[in-house]
């Protein structure tokens, strides 16, 4: 061989440019590495669904007449990412080392080394997965600046001209449909939600695998894999999402309930591992939804705005908000929060029903939807004080689709205001009422909803104002939130110490509540 390629876990992308042709004097290799599978402790179906997709991806490039080399765990204990790639171009007396961008800070360092003390000639290429060149990343955003995704997205809808009519304005006369998306399920809507499209793969293999080589885990052991693992499963579910989940997307993208079989999946694309693994590209994805947008009359523009902005704009703006303020971004800690996560995030076991919900299907099925990973375990952490790397930890770890270039902005600066402003204009900061109006949670909780004080009062209404209290000098200012200290104020005295009592006895007693 002429040339290694190295291929990540992350990379599997079978529209690269690298295999328009095959040439037998590239090596292509693709391993599971043990730091890889340990440098945050991963939900089981997590690497699962990595390890899985990784082996179909090489012995589809092989299929194709491609020369692959795949490694298991059992081929590269003891290996760093540069010392196999390393070794492996010592042994095959190769000259060449290509290497796609990783989408990773951590990953970059270790391949920055490789550069700096490789004797081969080593070469970066673009994944040519991303919508926004890398290079124009600093265009659009400036470090340690706050930068608003509506802005961000409005500029790439008219870059890539997607959902603008002829003259140049939004589809449909406006630019954001985010007011249409908030309904809750009514009792009647929760009978026609169509159950998710889930893939049936055996992996005992993988799980024997995981356990001869000490991998621990978290979450929900499971031989069956439902997760999409090549190029075909993710077009399958992509247009599983297009015929039965687009028509209610918007609609009920916010809303949460614990009351069907489906409720963990509701009408979600479920499309973010196979996009983050780029077994699809975000244009692909975005094509086909607005493809039937436009067949099928029952797809209304607030359903297709709805999830464009998803993809065109969240997707992108975290990656361009994560590397424009790498590595600084890992260290934020704005509300200088420091309490421990505490156990039950681990197992599920609270009585509080919202986050002992979001956290028992997190476990099982390594997913949680938005509403639930924003508004009921990433709102509990930023009302409890929650370190944010122990927060980061638990996201980067428990979700199928968690990649730190999209987890760390969404968990740190997102939900927990880590970075004091850079992303949320405003903490995303809620007590029961907002439960209550997007879920059916609180109808079957130990906890009162109406209720701040007393031991049946949900937590979260006095936590609520626990926060609001504790950070107003900073929040005070800010015109989106002023007014809700009228509110406060507006109690005598006796109220508000027993709120901020009750508060208190939360969280001195989190591991109880
Ligand atoms: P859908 O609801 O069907 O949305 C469609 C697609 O839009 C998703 O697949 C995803 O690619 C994209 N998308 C939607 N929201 C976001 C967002 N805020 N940021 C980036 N992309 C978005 N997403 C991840 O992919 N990996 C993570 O590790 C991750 N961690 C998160 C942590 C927190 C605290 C929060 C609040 C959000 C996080 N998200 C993360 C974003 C979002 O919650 C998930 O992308 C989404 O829930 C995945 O499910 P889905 O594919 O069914 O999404």
């Amino acid at each position: 061989y002429h040339t290694l390629r190295f291929i990540l876990g992350d990379q599997l992308n079978a529209a690269h440019s690298w295999f328009d042709q095959c040439d037998p004097g590239i090596l292509y290799v693709i391993a599971e590495l043990h730091p890889e599978a340990t440098y945050v402790k991963h939900h089981v179906q997590k690497l699962c669904a990595f390890f899985l997709a990784m082996e179909t991806f090489a012995n589809e490039l092989e299929a194709a007449g491609h020369q692959v080399c795949y490694l298991t765990l059992d081929d590269t204990k003891g290996h760093s990412l540069e010392s196999l790639i390393l070794a492996i171009a010592v042994r095959e007396n190769i000259q060449t080392i290509d290497l796609q961008r990783p989408d990773e800070h951590r990953v970059l360092m270790q391949y920055k080394h490789l550069f700096e003390h490789a004797e081969q000639t080593v070469t970066l290429f673009e994944t040519e997965h991303f919508l926004l060149p890398f290079d124009d990343i600093p265009q659009y955003f400036k470090p340690q600046h706050s930068v608003r995704m509506e802005n961000f997205y409005r500029k790439m809808r008219q870059r890539f001209n997607i959902l603008m009519n002829t003259d140049k304005e939004p589809e449909g006369g406006k630019w954001n449909y985010d007011s249409d998306n908030r309904n809750k399920l009514k009792a009647q809507d929760l009978n026609n939600i169509p159950a998710p499209l889930c893939f049936q793969y055996e992996v005992q293999y993988l799980l024997e695998r995981l356990a001869r080589h000490n991998i621990t885990t978290i979450g929900k052991a499971d031989n069956i894999l439902l997760w999409p693992t090549s190029q075909q499963d993710a077009l399958d579910l992509l247009a599983y999402f297009c015929e039965h989940l687009l028509p209610n997307f918007g609609r009920f993208q916010d809303a949460m309930t614990s009351k069907t079989p489906h409720s963990w999946s509701l009408y979600h694309s479920r499309l973010s591992f196979a996009l983050n693994a780029k077994l699809i590209s975000p244009m692909q994805v975005i094509d086909s939804a607005i493809a039937r947008y436009q067949e099928n009359d029952a797809i209304d523009i607030a359903q297709i705005e709805g999830f464009v902005r998803q993809i065109l704009g969240w997707r992108e703006y975290v990656r361009g908000m994560y590397w424009i303020n790498m590595p600084d971004y890992q260290e934020q800690n704005a509300l200088d929060a420091h309490r421990d996560l505490p156990s039950y995030f681990w197992h599920g076991d609270t009585k509080m029903h919202c986050l002992a919900d979001a956290i028992g299907q997190s476990l099982d099925y390594a997913y949680a939807h938005h509403i639930q990973r924003l508004m009921v375990t990433g709102n509990f952490c930023l009302l409890t004080d929650i370190e944010p790397s122990q927060v980061d930890e638990w996201y980067l770890g428990i979700y199928v689709d968690a990649l730190e270039w999209v987890e760390l902005p969404n968990t740190r600066g997102m939900s927990q205001f880590a970075d004091g402003g850079w992303i949320a204009s405003k903490p995303y900061a809620a007590s029961g009422s907002y439960i209550q109006k997007m879920s059916d949670y609180c109808t079957s909780c130990h906890y009162k909803v109406k209720d701040k004080v007393g031991e049946q009062a949900c937590p979260l209404n006095s936590l609520y104002w626990r926060f609001m209290v504790k950070h107003r000098e900073r929040l005070a200012k800010n015109p989106r939130i002023g007014m809700i200290y009228g509110n406060w104020d507006k109690q005598s005295d006796a109220q508000k110490h027993a709120v901020l009592q009750r508060a208190e006895w939360c969280v001195d007693n989190i591991e109880q509540l």
